[in-house]
């Protein structure tokens, strides 16, 4: 018989959950108007709101915490870090910050200014953040089978070659890089293939623009090129990671997710005077060079935390674990978005709460029901987060309506996802008497998602 799979790790340190009763839950949720990020964590049994941060910690990199240099400047914590980002992605200049926003602040303060055009497979929200906010455009060059839901394709994340040329050709001269998001998450965690990646590269330097890579998921494309591409399913995480970077000019990266560390974040670039720029930067925003925001035990636990994400194993376990929560979704006939990525699933809440209307927010009252049902806390990412038009004030329903389900690194068991898969089906086989969603009652001006308070229509 052949032996079944399982993780490539076992558990040393555990945190005891908490279980309550539906009746608390109805209590918790009320006060927190309706909005699961205004729960107490100590309210939450299963918490899927995101992956970043939230994972869990190696014995080897506890162990390398307690070796942090704390000195101000030239701490043994930077070199060693220092020495495994030069030796992962082949760049010579690093600069660590505190988290991947902190990143793309200092280098975009050299980089982007008033007028530029930035194009990008789906910018994330804090990347468009720092374009926009520097009077700046975000253009998305994505293919458009990403938005397929139930479309099947490998690379979901790919770049269009053609809008991205349209874009580079309409405003040569003020295009001052482009973003490549590996993972693509804005799509729901879909990979970037090799050949688009070198393709895309090729055909931004042939306009004389270089391209940063957002990296946050560096680790888990470089896993989906390893098992879905041809060619490189001989050839480990380390040598697919190392290939992808050579093919761009420097990466930002929020070391939060494939990292695998709570805090942390860092540029890398061979471009000496990008270097230079954002040295300028990182001192006022983030502090000395060598520290960048963070501790030296922080920078001694990311040092093994890249090391550790880039093997195999580690890689396969957890990819295994979303796609196991996937394929349990399969099983009940729930629908989400397809094929599943590699930190998340993205429910379809429009195809499930069939019955509640566009204007009473279908994902987050199914938010809200998975809640109820189970003290499972996902997140949704849909027509609350999509904010009111600027001009019109209307609310923007043009998009898709999902709840997120993000799955922590090395945190939860199958078993969890188990409770996560029946809790989410108890809640579809009910779908048809949920007819009434949520109501606004107070919202802010601007990212609104975070401090909404909401009513529960018809209760
Ligand atoms: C999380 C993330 C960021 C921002 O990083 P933080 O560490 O949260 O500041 C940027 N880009 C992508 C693709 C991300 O997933």
């Amino acid at each position: 018989m052949e032996l079944p799979f399982a993780e490539s790790w076992k558990i040393k340190m555990i945190e005891p959950l908490k279980k309550s009763t539906r009746e608390q839950r109805e209590q918790w949720l009320k006060e927190a108007h309706n909005n699961v990020f205004m729960l107490k964590a100590e309210q939450v049994y299963i918490d899927c709101l995101t992956d970043s941060g939230t994972g869990a910690m190696s014995d080897r990199q506890w162990s390398a915490m307690m070796l942090g240099d704390e000195s101000y400047a030239g701490a043994t914590s930077f070199y060693k870090f220092q020495e495994v980002v030069q030796r992962l992605f082949g760049f010579k200049y690093v600069i660590p910050t505190h988290q991947g926003r902190a990143a793309e602040n200092v280098l975009f303060s050299y980089l982007v200014k008033e007028g530029n055009v930035v194009p990008g497979n789906a910018h994330f929200d804090t990347t468009k953040g720092h374009i926009e906010s520097r009077h700046a455009k975000a253009i998305d060059v994505t293919i458009d089978e990403a938005k397929d839901t139930q479309l099947e394709i490998p690379f979901k994340g790919n770049v269009s070659l053609e809008k991205l040329e349209k874009v580079l050709v309409e405003n040569k001269g003020n295009v001052p890089f482009m973003v490549l998001t590996v993972t693509n998450n804005t799509v729901g965690g879909q990979p970037v293939s090799m050949k688009n990646i070198k393709e895309t590269c090729e055909l931004c330097h042939k306009y004389g623009v270089p391209v940063v890579m957002d990296s946050a998921r560096f680790a888990e494309n470089s896993y989906f090129i390893k098992t879905r591409e041809e060619g490189y399913a001989d050839k480990t995480i380390k040598e697919i990671a190392r290939e992808m970077y050579s093919y761009v000019d420097a990466m930002t990266m929020s070391a939060k997710k494939d990292g695998l560390v709570n805090m942390g974040g860092f540029i890398a670039t061979n471009r000496e005077e990008w270097y230079e720029g954002a040295k300028l930067f990182c001192i006022p925003f983030e502090g000395f060079l060598t520290y960048g925001g963070l501790n030296g035990r922080d920078l001694n636990a990311l040092a093994v935390g890249l090391d550790e994400n880039t093997e195999f194993e580690m890689l396969e376990t957890r990819i295994h674990q979303v796609q196991y929560l996937a394929s349990k979704l399969d099983e009940y006939g729930i629908p989400y978005q397809r094929p599943v990525g590699g930190h998340a699933l993205f429910i379809d809440a429009d195809k499930v709460l069939c019955n509640v209307p566009k204007e009473e927010f279908p994902a987050q009252t199914l938010t809200c029901e998975l809640y109820l049902e189970a003290g499972i806390r996902g997140c949704e990412i849909g027509y609350i987060l999509a904010d009111r038009d600027p001009v019109t004030r209307e609310n923007r329903f043009g998009g898709l309506d999902l709840l997120r389900l993000c799955i922590a690194r090395r945190v939860y068991t199958d078993n969890h996802m188990n409770v996560i898969a029946a809790a989410l089906k108890n809640v579809y086989d009910r779908r048809n008497e949920i007819t009434r969603g949520v109501a606004i009652e107070w919202e802010a001006p601007l990212m609104r998602h975070f401090t909404v308070k909401l009513r529960r229509l018809g209760k």
